[in-house]
């Protein structure tokens, strides 16, 4: 699972990370738990506890979703390093730290400028 490894390498990184589909895995089968609850558990983390959100490329309507409700609270939106444009950098997974990396200074990902 990507997200799980990028979440992983971003706490090696000696960030706090809260990877949210990671925790709720498989809550989806409790019959007592309604989606809109993981839902509002996630949302809960982005407004009481993060100061950004990292968004792994790819399509989810819920990550999507995520992102916009961290714009409207202000939290800084990164995304994985595009560094892989000047060489070598980055093939290893998004967001691998690679020192050097012209783009990122190592950290493994950029702010989103949208
Ligand atoms: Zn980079």
């Amino acid at each position: 699972m990507q997200a799980d490894l990028v979440a992983r390498d971003l706490m090696a990184q000696g960030h706090w990370v809260y990877c949210p589909h990671k925790m709720s895995w498989g809550w989806e089968r409790d019959k007592r738990l309604h989606r809109e609850q993981s839902l509002e558990l996630d949302k809960s983390f982005l407004k009481l506890w993060a100061e950004a959100i990292y968004r792994i490329p790819g399509e989810s309507p819920g990550a999507d979703g995520e992102v916009a409700y961290a714009k409207q609270l202000g939290l800084r939106i990164l995304r994985p390093c595009p560094g892989k444009a000047v060489g070598a950098y980055h093939d290893r997974m998004p967001g691998s730290r690679i020192p050097g990396c012209p783009t990122c200074h190592g950290a493994g990902f950029v702010e989103a400028l949208e």
